[in-house]
């Protein structure tokens, strides 16, 4: 079986083919996860992806799979696994090869979590592939974040800003652990509506909702980071930061980035992605025989891969930069 990147990750034995994350729409396609860097209508997905997909951008456009139901495109048998990234995420096993999309080994509350799977051949994302790259302990982040969350909604009020497909619901999730109803904006409000239908059990209030009372002191706002950043102004944030509220981020960056805390009064690292150190034990844990890296520092995690755990390893290639024949 060739492999390279043409139009996204490219399976091919003679003539046929099948594209994992394809950079456009395709019958022949199929997709990991709903961000909208891997999703597109009109390819094979899991059910809660279709779901995200919907509310998201209106397309119903898709073939849909459960866990663990093998199907075939094109003659290649394929399988989605859970990815633990956000709902619906999944990575694809395909004739002894494992993609893994955006994936989370440690697993997060709201979409449980990425096991590794032994494979010939291993394609992993490398969002955090330098060394450099590890994380702070994912439940201490979470408890520090459960008390700024406290502390806030007692006292004028705190607005977080998160991905609103994956961190958003992890901070939902935080808050009702430490006993928080938060509102949420509309965008984070109708994602989250599907992890409710998945069975995730989430709390939240839609801000448009609440009375004009509530929409002044709302305790805990969960909306989008560009709602918080700046880049797409929102009046609610603004009014709400003059009288007082305090204003955190939660994104992996939040460690390694100095941009990812411009603007923010607090930000707490926590990631859906595999960090450095996660990402090489979940490595040698598939035992592969050959690694091939992608999305992300590829050219250091490969070199780390060979160094450290003597698997061969190399930044997937693109089409034309290795011999494949008769490729149309
Ligand atoms: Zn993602």
């Amino acid at each position: 079986m060739d492999i390279f990147d043409h139009k996204g990750i490219c399976l091919r034995e003679g003539k046929r083919a099948v594209y994992l994350d394809p950079a456009n729409s395709r019958p022949d396609g199929a997709v990991t996860h709903a961000h909208s860097d891997h999703l597109r209508p009109n390819t094979h997905m899991t059910k809660p992806t279709a779901d995200v997909m919907k509310v998201r951008t209106g397309s119903t456009k898709a073939t849909t799979h459960d866990y663990h139901e093998k199907f075939k495109i094109n003659d290649f048998e394929l399988e989605f696994i859970s990815a633990g990234h956000v709902v619906g995420s999944a990575m694809i096993e395909c004739n002894g090869l494992l993609y893994t999309g955006d994936y989370n080994p440690y697993g997060t509350v709201t979409s449980g979590k990425a096991e590794p799977q032994e494979c010939e051949t291993l394609i992993v994302e490398s969002t955090y592939g330098k060394p450099d790259q590890t994380l702070p302990d994912r439940n201490e982040v979470l408890e520090d974040l459960q008390a700024w969350i406290g502390a806030t909604s007692d006292n004028g009020g705190g607005i977080i800003g998160a991905y609103s497909l994956g961190k958003a619901q992890e901070v939902i999730a935080t808050a009702n652990t430490a006993g928080i109803v938060p509102a949420v904006s509309n965008e984070v409000g109708s994602v989250s509506d599907v992890y409710k239908k998945y069975k995730v059990p989430l709390e939240y209030n839609r801000y448009e909702d609440l009375d004009d009372n509530e929409k002044n002191k709302p305790g805990l706002l969960v909306t989008s980071t560009s709602a918080t950043s700046g880049k797409k102004p929102d009046t609610a944030v603004q009014e709400l930061r003059r009288n007082g509220a305090k204003v955190a981020r939660v994104s992996g960056w939040c460690a390694f980035a100095k941009w990812a805390l411009r603007g923010v009064d607090a930000g707490f690292p926590i990631s859906d992605h595999a960090d450095f150190a996660d990402t090489m034990k979940f490595v040698e844990e598939c035992n592969p025989k050959q690694v091939y890296t992608v999305h992300g520092s590829t050219k250091e995690l490969a070199k780390q891969i060979e160094k450290k755990l003597g698997i061969k390893a190399r930044p997937l290639p693109k089409y034309g930069e290795v011999a494949i024949e008769d490729y149309n």
